[in-house]
């Protein structure tokens, strides 16, 4: 526990059940989960508006990519996104997802996959050539040997679902919302939880959770520079509105198939060998994915650089050609966007830990948990749940 002096004068000050540090996706839904226990809350964000990953993503709800172990959270959410889709507008799809296997090894693994996910009781349904191409006509005949379809999946509007999701914790849940409020430290003293902001306001609460995402020097950053975390920085790229496709699913393709988590349980992953084409995307940590917005655009990505918690900045924050010119080609492949089409891109990072999220327990009463990588959009929700029921248990 640090101790810095952080005095409290006012006996009479409000005492929150929780205080959340973070109003990313995964703060958000911890806010929500012991708001709807009835919980006091209140969320801090040190920005307008958060602006981290949460908003930066491709927004593919996507369980069937997980280990088994994160696939429960993510099968958990899938029915949080149900019930507040059918609430209101929060801008979710459930127009499933597919992955399309391009050479025999990618087959075998999407039947494996298959068999893995039938054993879990996760709905999925093996597509012929044929019918993937009947259900996917825009992706190119060449490029498909087959496909594995997840009809429950969800896709979200990123760039809107987070503000929504405060907006019903704040007028739903009763949920306090404070921007602007960078929190620079926070202390057990007693059993009663201080926080206090840059502009040396002083909130208390029996518990707190630090939900930072990939800001590390705000608190704790000792703590964060012997976690193991890293942060991921992805290349992004989004067409204009191209109302000649009609891409009824998150697409997810060969690459994926070599790369998450839910192939690598599969017996015959341990034996992939990797063809000469992709050896250069794979140095970047490449795999196709496609989404297409409600307008008729389609994100485009994604890339994967790495960096240490000390060194993020190294990084960089602009966009290199030469990697999107790399997923601009694998993605010719499979869909014919026209080059002159693609009208912004960018660069979105997260935090990820090698346990699968990071978290600590500062003292008995205040943990972070950061971390989480590329699937917060997908598990948070259900992730959150669990750890709010231990919490108050
Ligand atoms: C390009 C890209 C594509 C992705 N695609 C997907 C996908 O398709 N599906 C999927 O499941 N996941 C995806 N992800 C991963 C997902 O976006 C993240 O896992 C998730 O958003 C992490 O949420 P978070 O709340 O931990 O972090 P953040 O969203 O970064 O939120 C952290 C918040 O904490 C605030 N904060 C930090 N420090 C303080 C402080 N001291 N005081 C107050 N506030 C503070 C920050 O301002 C920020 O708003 C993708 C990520 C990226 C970057």
């Amino acid at each position: 526990m640090r101790t810095s002096g952080l005095a409290v004068k006012n006996e009479k000050m409000k005492k929150y059940d929780l205080i959340v540090v973070g109003a990313g996706i995964v703060g958000t839904f911890h806010a929500f989960h012991a708001a709807k226990m009835g919980k006091k809350v209140l969320l801090l964000e040190k920005d307008n508006r958060p602006v981290g990953s949460t908003i930066q993503n491709f927004g593919q709800v996507v369980p069937s990519g997980l280990d088994a172990y994160w696939q429960k959270f993510g099968i958990r959410s899938l029915k949080f996104f149900d019930e507040l889709q059918a609430m209101s507008d929060f801008t979710l799809v459930k127009n499933g997802s597919v992955y399309i296997a391009s050479d025999e090894e990618e087959l075998n693994l999407i039947n494996e996959v298959s068999e893995l996910h039938n054993h879990a009781g996760y709905s999925q349904e093996i597509l012929s050539k044929t019918a993937t191409k009947v259900l996917f006509p825009d992706i190119n005949s060449d490029y498909i040997k087959g496909s594995i379809i997840y009809p429950e999946e969800y896709s979200v509007n990123s760039s809107e679902f987070i503000y929504k999701l405060i907006d019903y914790c704040e007028e739903k849940l009763g949920v306090e919302y404070k921007n602007h409020r960078a929190v620079i430290n926070i202390e057990d003293q007693n059993g009663e939880v201080v926080v206090k902001t840059a502009d040396g306001e002083v909130f208390l609460a029996e518990k707190a959770i630090i939900c930072s995402g990939y800001v590390f020097n705000l608190l704790f950053p000792e703590i964060y520079r012997n976690s193991g975390l890293i942060v991921s920085k992805l290349q992004m790229m989004k067409t204009e509105p191209l109302k000649q496709f009609n891409l009824k699913a998150n697409i997810l393709t060969g690459l994926t198939i070599r790369r998450y988590e839910s192939f690598e349980e599969c017996p015959s992953f341990a034996n992939l060998q990797t063809p000469d084409h992709l050896l250069a995307l794979k140095k970047w940590g490449i795999h196709i994915l496609f989404k297409q917005l409600p307008d008729g655009s389609i994100i485009v990505g994604d890339s994967h650089e790495y960096a240490g918690v000390c060194e993020v900045e190294n990084l960089g924050l602009g966009v290199s050609d030469y990697i999107n010119d790399l997923m601009k080609n694998e993605a010719e492949l499979i869909l014919n966007i026209p080059r002159k089409s693609y009208t912004q891109t960018w660069a979105g990072y997260y935090a990820q830990h090698p346990d699968g999220i990071f978290e600590h327990k500062i003292s008995e009463n205040i943990e972070i948990r950061t971390g989480i990588g590329g699937k917060g959009m997908t598990t948070s929700a259900g992730y959150t749940e669990a750890k709010i029921n231990e919490l108050f248990r």
